[in-house]
């Protein structure tokens, strides 16, 4: 995965312990130091839902019998809360009784360790625990990556593309998005094998991806048509940024078929300060944009302002 943030695997995982014995949070630290773990302790329920927020660890440890707020009410609390909900909670308590474990499962612990506990015990599980979340991570992750040029998908980008239109909108930042498609690609395919069509597709990911900047998302949006968010970025810089990964595309040298070059169009439309259209509308201006291009003759960008600010054409 080369591209920023997203549920990126910790080196060395956070785990939350919420206990009001102090006795417990010195023994799980000293005996489990060899884990590779960093360990946060909360003394109260409250202050652990706090923490849980701010932090979002891992794993927690979470003792039921506590002053004020039980246990289970802070289970309830955590996986009620979008950001909390999805941290796997290990119940630690010393009580045995059967109808408590049930409602920790049914209230989505992921497992249940009676006190005093077997260390082994809490390690293997704590373990295992926080190896699932790993593998849920990746398997949500490979999800919205495209399997042939490793970039986003287009179920990801339509996802962020929301976000980054709302949070333009909130908070005033200038936005854009790009959509490249690659000129006659068709031909590219009839003429040198599906084989070579592939290496083009990864080749070009590969030079959007090398030519933007750490914040922009680079997506597969479907076929051979790319899409590129740019948050903090007006229209007009995004057509320079642009207009680089077009001259980039051109000049590249092809194995497959060196007297065969490939180009791109590109469309694209933003807003300088805060967004002031639909997320819908932006794209569809950018989409009408890389027709303009087409239609004016291929490698070539075509940019709009929707905020106000005046368009250009480049070639
Ligand atoms: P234009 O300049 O107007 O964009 O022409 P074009 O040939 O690029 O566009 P058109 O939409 O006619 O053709 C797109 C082609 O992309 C057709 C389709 O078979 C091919 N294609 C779509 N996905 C893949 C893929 O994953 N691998 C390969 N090799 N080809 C693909
Ligand atoms: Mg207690
Ligand atoms: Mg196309
Ligand atoms: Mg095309």
């Amino acid at each position: 995965m080369t591209q920023e943030g997203h549920n990126s695997i910790e080196v060395r995982p956070r785990v939350l312990i919420i206990d009001d014995s102090k006795d417990v949070h010195r023994l799980v630290a000293v005996r489990l130091r060899a884990e590779g773990l960093e360990f946060v302790n909360a003394y109260s329920g409250e202050e652990g839902l706090e923490m849980a927020t701010a932090l979002s660890p891992a794993a927690i440890l979470l003792d039921l019998e506590m002053p004020r707020m039980h246990g289970l009410t802070v289970l309830k609390d955590l996986k009620a809360a979008a950001a909390t909900q999805d941290i796997p909670v290990l119940v630690v308590s010393g009580n045995q009784m059967a109808q408590d474990k049930v409602k920790a499962f049914e209230l989505g612990a992921v497992d249940y360790v009676t006190k005093p506990f077997e260390m082994t015990e809490l390690r293997i599980r704590l373990r295992q625990a926080l190896k699932m979340r790993q593998l849920i991570q990746m398997l949500a992750q490979r999800a919205q990556v495209d399997g042939l040029t490793g970039l986003w998908n287009r179920a990801f980008f339509n996802q962020r593309w929301k976000e980054e239109v709302d949070r333009s909108a909130r908070h005033g930042h200038s936005l854009s998005v790009a959509m490249v498609d690659i000129d006659h690609f068709k031909s590219i395919n009839d003429t040198y094998g599906h084989a070579a069509g592939d290496a083009a597709l990864q080749g070009t990911a590969r030079i959007l991806q090398q030519s933007c900047r750490t914040h922009d998302l680079v997506c597969r949006y479907g076929g051979e048509e790319f899409v590129i968010v740019m948050p903090d970025t007006c229209p007009q810089d995004a057509a320079i940024v642009c207009d680089r990964m077009r001259l980039a595309i051109a000049a590249e040298d092809w194995p497959r078929h060196p007297d065969r070059k490939v180009t791109a169009s590109i469309g694209i439309c933003g807003c300088t300060g805060a967004a002031n259209k639909p997320a819908d509308t932006i794209v569809e201006t950018a989409d009408a944009n890389l027709y303009r291009a087409k239609h004016n003759g291929r490698n070539q960008i075509v940019w709009t302002d929707v905020s106000g600010t005046p368009a250009g054409l480049a070639a």
